[in-house]
Parts: C-alpha cells; sequence; structure tokens
C-alpha cells in the first residue's frame, strides 16, 4: 500500500491527475469498489460531478472493462495480448494508450497541427 502511495504522490506531482482512487481490497472482502463493480468509478464520478453516459473507462484487463460498461461509460480496451480472460464486449479495442487518447479526443495524435 505504502509503494502504490509512493507513485501516485509522484505521478500526482508529474501529471495533470485529478484524483486517485485505489480499491486495496481482495475479491473475498466483497467491496463495491473492487472491480468489475463500478464503485469506484462511482465514487469519482460524484466528486467530479460527471456525466457516465459522456465518460470512458479505459483498461488493458477484462475488470476495467466490465467496470466501465457497469458503470455505463464507453469503454477502450487496450490489448496488450494478455494470456488471460478478455472482456466480453467493448466499444473500442485498440493496441496502446496513444490510441485511445484519440479515440476519446477525436483525432489523431499523430496529426501535426
Ligand atoms: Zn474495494
Amino acid at each position: 500500500m505504502k509503494i502504490v502511495e509512493s507513485i501516485n504522490a509522484y505521478l500526482l506531482k508529474s501529471l495533470p491527475v485529478d484524483r486517485f482512487i485505489m480499491c486495496y481490497h481482495d475479491s473475498e472482502d466483497n467491496c463495491d469498489c473492487r472491480k468489475p463493480k463500478p464503485g469506484m468509478l462511482f465514487s469519482g464520478a460524484k466528486e467530479f460531478n460527471i456525466d457516465m453516459e459522456l465518460s470512458y473507462m479505459v483498461g488493458d484487463r477484462w475488470r476495467d472493462i466490465e467496470a466501465g460498461i457497469n458503470a455505463k461509460c464507453k469503454t477502450i480496451f487496450i490489448d496488450y495480448r494478455y494470456d488471460e480472460k478478455q472482456p466480453e464486449s467493448v466499444d473500442y479495442k485498440v493496441g496502446s494508450l496513444l490510441d485511445a487518447v484519440a479515440i476519446i479526443t477525436n483525432r489523431s495524435v499523430y496529426e501535426q497541427d
């Protein structure tokens, strides 16, 4: 937990991030924040007054995508070709975070302006 918090503290100093929301539970704890449950997404949405249906959940694991679906977000799956369970349905499937950004911003991040 301490390592995660140091990483987050470093990222907060380096990037324009509003908040990190973490779940430190295991599946056996049966909390409502462990993905694919959408509790963390709802808590962030409430704090920042975010419309889920206008939002994107980006992730590289099936749990991320299912959490996004459960929260009624649009979903973007970054397929790093992990040898594990895949999401059953997804709005967009991409090969990198940069491709996800291009979808969200509706422009190619490779273009020069
Ligand atoms: Zn939790």
